[in-house]
């Protein structure tokens, strides 16, 4: 007999390709039929068979303060009163570019957009405008969203359904994408010197977290700043995953270091379709109408989605602490179980930092993403099935991040561990 999921499933692949609206939501890389989520609370979520998970997905991010927070859920239902798009100019809008503006150093402008990969290709767009040059350098196994200039090793799901790169994707719109390898400064001076003059700007996501968490050696972030001031490039953290996270600043805040453009998704929006992109006042006055860098958008700065990011900025903002109830959450979970793989003698690592973490099935430590695709997919497969039916919810590919929320609790992180060991009894 069927379970719910299993027949939506059926019904869903009829008329949605793959049966979802984002691959990495399939179950395919791990064998299953995706479960079908009703709702959620806090740290946990439910599905339509009333299966109760703890959540570790949190929505691929947004969800920082735990599912359906209340203050956030009061915000979108108040500025609903108001009309749910007006498509002119509103005060929210000024808020929240001021908040952000005023709080991140690096961002003196701000443009809101209605997703990272929007955020992406709009920075792209600015930056090659503003110097004149057309390459970009992107870094293999990180994702920057699916704008067609970004499709080239692009981790995440195109990683996880084993597609090189996706069909479409002329080569014309990627002849000026050029790619490095993660944590090796000397792969990005070797193309800056073959294309003198030419590089418009280095992205690069300062945590990597969609070949799973892969974090950026001592040096490497500071070095692209170098190498950034030298030749003239820009240098563009997609913040998308760690902005808001890793600290109110995100990673350029965390590790010191100051991009030129910064982009911005999930936790921006509060739970809503929000992303943005700024930094530098005399970059981003290129954009248009002050400038001559087109881009726009019908739902742009939509008030309610801007209700729901101002709320969840400002309870971040003035309760840092909540950044070091994070870390210390991240320690007892990752490092825990890191600790219990040691103590099964399980050929695996767990890279880390903050709330994001992934358990990577690898003998080696994973640097790149070279090294990320060693992993044992299989074994993950089996992890992951072991975990869903105990009731941990884990992102359906060994390419993702695990997210913590700010519901999570020490009894959540126990519970937690004592199924790792579980599944670490089970692999013996
Ligand atoms: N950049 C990074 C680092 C991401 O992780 C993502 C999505 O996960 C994107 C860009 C694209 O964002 P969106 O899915 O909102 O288009």
């Amino acid at each position: 007999m069927k379970t719910h999921s299993e027949r939506l499933f059926d019904e869903a692949v009829r008329y949605i390709p793959g049966g979802v609206n984002s691959p990495v939501r399939a179950y395919q890389a791990v064998g299953m039929t995706p479960r079908f989520m009703q709702g959620a609370t806090g740290p946990y979520i439910f599905d339509v068979d009333g299966n109760k998970y703890i959540d570790y997905i949190c929505s691929w991010g947004p969800m920082i303060l735990g599912h359906n927070d209340p203050e956030v859920l009061k915000s979108v239902v108040e500025a609903c009163e108001y009309g749910l798009s007006l498509g002119t100019a509103t005060e929210i809008e000024v808020c929240i570019a001021k908040f952000i503006c005023t709080k991140i150093p690096h961002v003196e402008m701000i443009r809101m957009v209605n997703s990272g990969t929007e955020a992406v290709m709009s920075a792209v767009r600015v930056a090659r405008g503003f110097t004149g040059r057309d390459k970009i350098i992107k870094f293999a196994g990180c994702y920057h969203g699916h704008s067609d200039a970004m499709l080239v090793s692009a981790g995440s799901g195109v990683m996880t359904s084993g597609v090189p790169d996706s069909l479409g994707v002329t080569k014309g719109a990627t002849k000026d994408t050029l790619t490095a390898c993660y944590n090796d400064l000397e792969s990005v001076k070797e193309l800056l010197d073959a294309n003198k003059d030419r590089v418009a700007a280095i992205i690069v996501e300062p945590v990597a977290a969609n070949m799973g968490v892969v974090l950026p050696k001592p040096g490497f972030l500071e070095g692209l700043r170098k190498l950034c001031d030298e030749t003239g490039s820009l240098l563009i953290f997609d913040e998308v995953i760690t902005g808001f996270r890793l600290s109110f600043g995100g990673a350029a805040e965390y590790f010191g270091v100051r991009p030129d453009l910064v982009t911005y998704g999930k936790i921006i929006g509060g739970g809503m379709p929000v992303g943005a992109y700024g930094g530098r006042r005399d970059v981003m006055s290129f954009v248009s109408p002050a400038g001559d860098v087109y881009q726009a958008g019908t739902l742009s700065g939509n008030p309610i989605a801007m209700a729901a990011g101002m709320t969840q900025l400002q309870i971040l903002y003035n309760h840092k602490d909540k950044y070091k109830e994070l870390d210390r959450l991240g320690v007892k979970l990752y490092g825990g179980m890191e600790e219990l793989c040691h103590q099964y003698d399980l050929e695996a690592h767990v890279n880390y930092i903050g709330s994001l973490g992934s358990l990577f099935f690898t003998q080696e430590e994973v640097i790149d993403y070279d090294l990320a695709k060693t992993a044992d997919t299989k074994e993950f497969a089996r992890y992951f099935a072991f975990m869903l039916e105990q009731g941990i919810h884990l992102a359906p590919s060994q390419f993702e991040a695990m997210f913590l929320s700010c519901m999570h609790t020490d009894a959540i992180i126990d519970e937690t561990l004592n199924i790792f060991e579980r599944y670490l009894n089970d692999t013996k």
